[in-house]
């Protein structure tokens, strides 16, 4: 099985630059079950949310992957989603197990590999039993304590392939200019923000440094990097070679980056994404070679979209806008509120929880604060909700079916969806649909709208019919559906449906 996530991958991507796709995305396009109506199902749209739901199928209210890290009360200190103290990175924060669980489960023969640009990535999608995580770190792929190091790892570190961009640019791929035009790519930075092809990598060094491994990792070429990486453990590990079911994982970030610095309607975001597509091409190609495509189960989706920046927003006549100077002093005046009213402490930590001591210590009602300042913060600009504990903890949950699809009752749903009691926050934002809760140039994620859920999720399996699905489906549906399709047998409790029954070729 290969399990592929690109992060900020947005669906609406392969619908716009659908035209394009000739490569490894063209090939899971044509070939593959579309659902084109896939969303998260939880608020707070980020990667080790969505990789952590993409694996287990369960909403980070029970995966506990609620954000990327979040505030421990009982020490006081922040807290990394793959954090472990004693192996430094681990999937212990992870309060439910994934697909490559499940399938050690079934066969403990089977192998579980997983690789990503990012630590949280590769650990939380290779789950609790997995035999190698591997992440990049200063132009290495290194592991941790918790899993034994790939005895060829070291050698596959020393060929330093990267070093080949070592002197090089980043150009983009030609396309014709009414093509960029019709797919909407417009530059759009201005001032100390313009910037333009081509990219060197890291400074007027005369060796490769980590500023050139780093400026790397954020190109197009760090996907290729872990393309590499993939045959290396497909061959090594012997992959695919046997009676038992293997997993392999990928993690593709460069889009992720190069969206964040640029922006979804920049030509260094259709680069990367076209780079992918030749990237995955060569990697299907090898699987081909190696193991047949006929006996490999292919998914693809993504942990999250992207908004559209405020300057294409009005370039089209449409709303959007960005953080701004009075958005951080309203909301550095609520905590001045606070003391005002209540005398001089931290009653709200960073991140936004209440410091439940200091205001039973000082006998104040706890509801009241809450009350008190989900109405401050609501006075800002362009928040539109204030989700406070009390009213998530006041929420039942709604199966997928019964769900609302929009409406205060959907939002709800969501929110509640990215809530864990010990884990999560007093009080959640939720921003006006376009607001960009980000000063720098450039563009981001994390909120419950369409640009932010709406992802990729395609199924390419032996039996499985080209088709494409408009029902609306969850990214929590991947994993069981996956197991179905494989014979795997999922966990019963999953927040996540089974749609493989009506996947099957007729
Ligand atoms: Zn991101």
């Amino acid at each position: 099985m290969l399990f592929l996530v690109v992060d900020q991958l947005s669906q609406e991507y392969l619908v716009r630059m659908r035209p394009l796709l000739s490569g490894g995305l063209g090939y899971l396009l044509d070939n593959g079950a579309v659902f084109t109506n896939a969303h998260h199902n939880h608020a707070n749209t980020v990667t080790g949310a969505g990789h952590a739901t993409l694996a287990s199928g369960c909403y980070p209210r029970r995966s506990g992957i609620i954000s990327n890290q979040w505030y421990n009360r009982a020490t006081g200190a922040q807290v990394y989603c793959v954090q472990d103290e004693q192996y430094r990175r681990s999937p212990s924060n992870l309060l439910v197990s994934t697909i490559g669980d499940w399938l050690k489960d079934m066969d403990p023969g089977s192998k579980v590999f997983a690789a990503g640009g990012k630590d949280r990535s590769a650990v939380l999608t290779g789950g609790h039993q997995a035999d190698a995580a591997l992440w990049y770190a200063v132009g290495d792929w290194v592991t941790s304590g918790y899993y034994a190091e790939p005895d060829w790892l070291d050698s596959f570190n020393d060929r330093k392939w990267l070093d080949q961009f070592f002197g090089g640019l980043w150009e983009p791929l030609p396309v014709a200019d009414n093509v960029l035009e019709e797919l909407g790519i417009v530059a759009l930075d201005e001032g100390i923000y313009q910037r333009s092809f081509p990219y060197a990598f890291g400074s007027k060094s005369l060796l490769p440094n980590s500023g050139f491994y780093s400026d790397l990792l954020s190109s197009p070429f760090s996907d290729a990097y872990l393309a590499e990486l993939a045959k290396t453990i497909i061959v090594e590990e012997d992959l695919g070679a046997d009676e038992h079911p293997d997993f392999l994982g990928l993690a593709f970030h460069a889009l992720d980056y190069v969206g964040h610095g640029f922006g979804p309607h920049s030509r260094e975001v259709l680069d990367t994404i076209l780079r992918l597509d030749q990237t995955l091409a060569d990697l299907l190609e090898f699987v081909d070679q190696r193991v047949g495509l006929d006996n490999v189960v292919i998914s693809l989706s993504a942990d999250h979209g992207v908004v559209p920046m405020p300057a294409y927003r009005e370039s089209v006549g449409s709303w959007g806008e960005r953080t701004d100077m009075d958005d951080i002093a309203c909301f550095q005046a609520v905590g001045q509120a606070l003391t005002e009213q209540y005398g001089d402490d931290d009653w709200l930590r960073v991140g936004l929880y209440l410091d439940n001591e200091a205001i039973e210590e000082a006998g104040i009602d706890r509801l009241e604060v809450e009350r008190e300042v989900a109405t401050l913060l609501g006075r800002c600009d362009y928040v539109e909700h204030v989700w406070t504990r009390s009213e998530l903890l006041a929420t039942a949950p709604v199966s997928a079916a019964e769900q609302p699809t929009e409406g205060e009752a959907y939002f709800r749903q969501l929110f509640f969806n990215s809530f864990h009691p010990e884990r999560s926050p007093d009080f959640q934002l939720q921003y006006a649909p376009y607001y960009l809760n980000r000063m720098a140039a450039g563009s981001s994620h994390g909120t419950p709208y369409e640009y932010d859920t709406w992802v990729p999720f395609i199924v390419v399996a032996p039996g499985v019919g080209p088709r494409q699905i408009s029902d609306r489906v969850h990214t929590a549906d991947l994993a069981p559906t996956l197991a179905g399709i494989m014979g795997i047998e999922a966990p019963v409790d999953l927040d996540g449906v089974d749609r493989s029954a009506s996947l099957r070729n007729r």
